[in-house]
C-alpha cells in the first residue's frame, strides 16, 4: 500500500465525544494506515505530499446497499433529460463518445425530441459517434435517434430519420440483447466506480441478483479495484460459499483485503408500493391484507442458524414492522449477526432488542423522500415510525445509511442530506423529530469507523465545505464536486484537478 502526506487538513469529528485536533494538521499514511496526526509533519523520503489547503477531512464514506450491476447499467446510459436542441444532444452525445471502449455502445435516454425545434439527423449522430453504435431513446419510447452503425448492426435499412412506432417496437428486443450488454462489462463498472469514488465513497456491499462470487473476482482483477466491494450472496449460492469455507470479512482473492465476502441476504418480505411489506396492521387500501413474509418462521430461523454456524452475517430484507419484529426474533433464537435491510416501519419497542442483539438497521434515507405521499396513503397513522433514524440512534441501535442503487442514485451526499433534511422541493421537513444530525447521519456513513487518527484506516475523503457546518442544501451539493480528495487504504482513488 503506498504512503502518503496529507498536509494542511481539518480533521471533522463524527461524535461529540471523538478528539479531533482544533486546528490544521498533517495526516501521514503508512502501509495504508494512518500513522500519525500532528503539525507540520516531515516528509518522509519518497512519500508523495498532497497540500488540502485547509480543507475537511472525513473518513471515506460506505454505501451499505448497492446492486452495483443494476446501477452501473442505469449509470451507464448516457442521460439525455433537459437536452433542449439536436445540437445539445449530439454535444452529450460527443463527450460520451470520448469515453467509449472498443465494442461498446452508447445508449441514451431521456430526451423529449417533441421539444425540439427540429429533430435530428442520421449523418449529424454519425459525425459525432463515427463506428459506434449509438441509440437514442426518445423519453416516451415512441422512436429513437439510430445512427448507421445501429441501423446496420439491426439490419434496418440506411436512412436520415428516426426509427418509429411499430418498426422501432420490433427492432427494441434486438437492440437489448446486442447493446445491454455494453453496461456491464469491467469499462462500464471501471467508468461507474470512478463516478463514485468522486463522491468520497470507498467502500459498498453489493447485493446484486444473480451474480456469482467469481463475477466479482474476474472484475476486479480486469481493474474494477477501486474501492472496497464487500459481496452478499443470496440462499440459491450460500452452499457454494459455504463450500469454499467463505466467513463474512474473508478476502475472495488472495493478499487483497478490499474485495472481501459480505453477508448472506435473505429478502423476507415484499415492499410498500407493492403492498406486500409484511405489517402489523392491515393496508389502509387492502383492509384484508397486512403483506406477507417471503419464509415460515422456521424457514428463516434455519437460513440464519446455518450462516451463523458457517460464520456468515446475515442481511435480512424487512421492511413492514412485522417483518422487522420476526427477523429480530429469529436473530436472537439462532444468535446470528448482521443487519435489517430497511427497517422501513418499524415499533418503538421492538428496538431495545435490535440494540441488544448488536444488530445493525441498513436505512436508505432517500426513499423519505420517495415513498412520502405513498406512506399517506398505505400506511396513515404509522407515518411516524417509517424510517424511525432518531428512534434508532436514542435506543442504541447502530445505523448504516445506504442507497438501495438504482432505487435511489448511488450518492451518499443524498442520503445524508435526506437523513437530516428529511424533505424535497421545499416541501416541509416530514417527521422532523426522527431526523439526525448531520454528525449523525455522516457518523452513520463511514462503516463504523467515526474517526481520522493513529491506527485509522486510510480511506479518507477530503471536503472542500465544513459538512458540520452546511445547509442541508449545501450538503446534497458536495456530490457535485465538493469532494476534492478520496484515498482507500492510502491510495488516491480520486483527486479533482
Ligand atoms: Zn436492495
Amino acid at each position: 500500500m503506498p504512503d502518503l502526506l496529507l498536509r494542511n487538513v481539518r480533521i471533522v469529528p463524527l461524535s461529540p465525544r471523538a478528539h479531533a485536533p482544533a486546528g490544521v494538521v498533517d495526516v501521514l499514511v503508512a502501509d495504508g494506515v494512518v500513522s500519525a496526526v500532528g503539525e507540520g509533519l516531515a516528509r518522509p523520503d519518497g512519500v508523495e505530499a498532497y497540500d488540502a489547503g485547509g480543507r475537511w477531512l472525513v473518513p471515506g464514506l460506505w454505501d451499505a446497499h448497492t446492486h452495483l450491476g443494476q446501477w452501473t447499467l442505469r449509470a451507464s446510459r448516457l442521460d439525455l433529460h433537459g437536452t433542449r436542441s439536436p445540437a445539445e444532444a449530439l454535444a452529450r452525445v460527443a463527450a460520451a463518445a470520448r469515453e467509449v471502449e472498443p465494442g461498446e455502445a452508447i445508449v441514451g435516454m431521456g430526451h423529449s425530441a417533441g421539444t425540439w425545434d427540429r429533430w435530428g439527423t442520421v449523418s449529424e449522430l454519425d459525425s459525432v459517434t463515427g463506428g459506434t453504435p449509438a441509440i437514442l431513446v426518445n423519453h416516451d419510447f415512441h422512436h429513437a435517434w439510430l445512427n448507421t452503425a445501429a441501423l446496420d448492426a439491426v439490419d434496418l435499412p440506411r436512412r436520415e430519420d428516426m426509427v418509429q412506432e411499430t418498426e422501432w417496437y420490433e427492432t427494441y428486443p434486438r437492440i437489448a440483447e446486442l447493446f445491454e450488454s455494453s453496461g456491464s462489462t469491467p469499462a462500464a463498472f471501471r467508468r461507474m466506480l470512478t463516478r463514485t469514488a468522486a463522491l468520497g465513497v470507498v467502500g459498498m456491499t453489493d447485493f446484486e441478483v444473480g451474480i456469482r462470487l467469481d463475477d466479482w473476482r474476474s472484475r476486479w482483477v480486469s481493474g474494477c479495484d477501486l474501492v472496497r466491494i464487500r459481496v452478499a450472496t443470496y440462499a440459491d449460492q450460500l452452499d457454494e460459499a459455504i463450500a469454499e469455507g467463505l466467513r463474512t470479512g474473508d478476502r475472495l482473492l488472495p493478499g487483497e483485503d478490499r474485495l472481501t465476502m459480505g453477508p448472506l441476504k435473505i429478502i423476507s418480505d415484499g415492499s410498500l408500493g407493492t403492498r406486500t411489506a409484511w405489517c402489523c396492521d392491515p393496508y389502509a387500501d387492502d383492509p384484508d391484507s397486512c403483506g406477507a413474509p417471503n419464509q415460515s418462521p422456521d424457514e428463516l430461523q434455519g437460513l440464519l442458524a446455518k450462516a451463523h454456524t458457517a460464520g456468515l452475517e446475515v442481511a435480512t430484507h424487512a421492511i413492514g414492522d412485522r417483518a422487522v419484529s420476526e427477523a429480530l426474533a429469529a436473530y436472537a433464537t439462532t444468535g446470528a449477526r448482521g443487519s435489517i435491510e430497511h427497517a422501513q416501519l418499524v415499533r418503538h419497542e421492538d428496538l431495545p432488542l435490535m440494540a441488544r442483539l448488536g444488530i445493525t438497521a441498513s436505512v436508505q434515507p432517500a426513499h423519505i423522500l420517495d415513498d412520502r405521499e405513498m406512506t399517506e396513503d398505505v400506511w396513515p397513522g404509522r407515518e411516524d415510525r417509517c424510517f424511525a433514524t432518531r428512534w434508532m440512534l436514542d435506543e442504541g441501535v447502530r445505523v448504516a445509511l445506504g442507497s438501495d442503487a438504482p432505487v435511489a442514485p448511488l450518492d451518499p451526499w443524498l442520503a445524508i442530506s435526506a437523513a437530516v433534511g428529511r424533505s424535497r422541493d421545499g416541501k416541509e421537513p416530514w417527521h422532523p423529530e426522527q431526523a439526525l444530525t448531520i454528525q449523525e447521519a455522516l457518523a452513520a456513513s463511514v462503516d463504523g469507523r467515526p474517526t481520522v487518527a493513529p491506527g485509522s484506516r486510510a480511506d479518507l475523503a477530503v471536503l472542500d465545505i465544513d459538512p458540520l457546518r452546511a445547509s442541508v442544501g449545501d450538503l446534497a451539493a458536495i456530490a457535485h464536486g465538493g469532494v476534492v480528495l478520496t484515498t482507500v487504504g492510502g491510495r488516491i482513488v480520486h483527486r479533482s484537478s
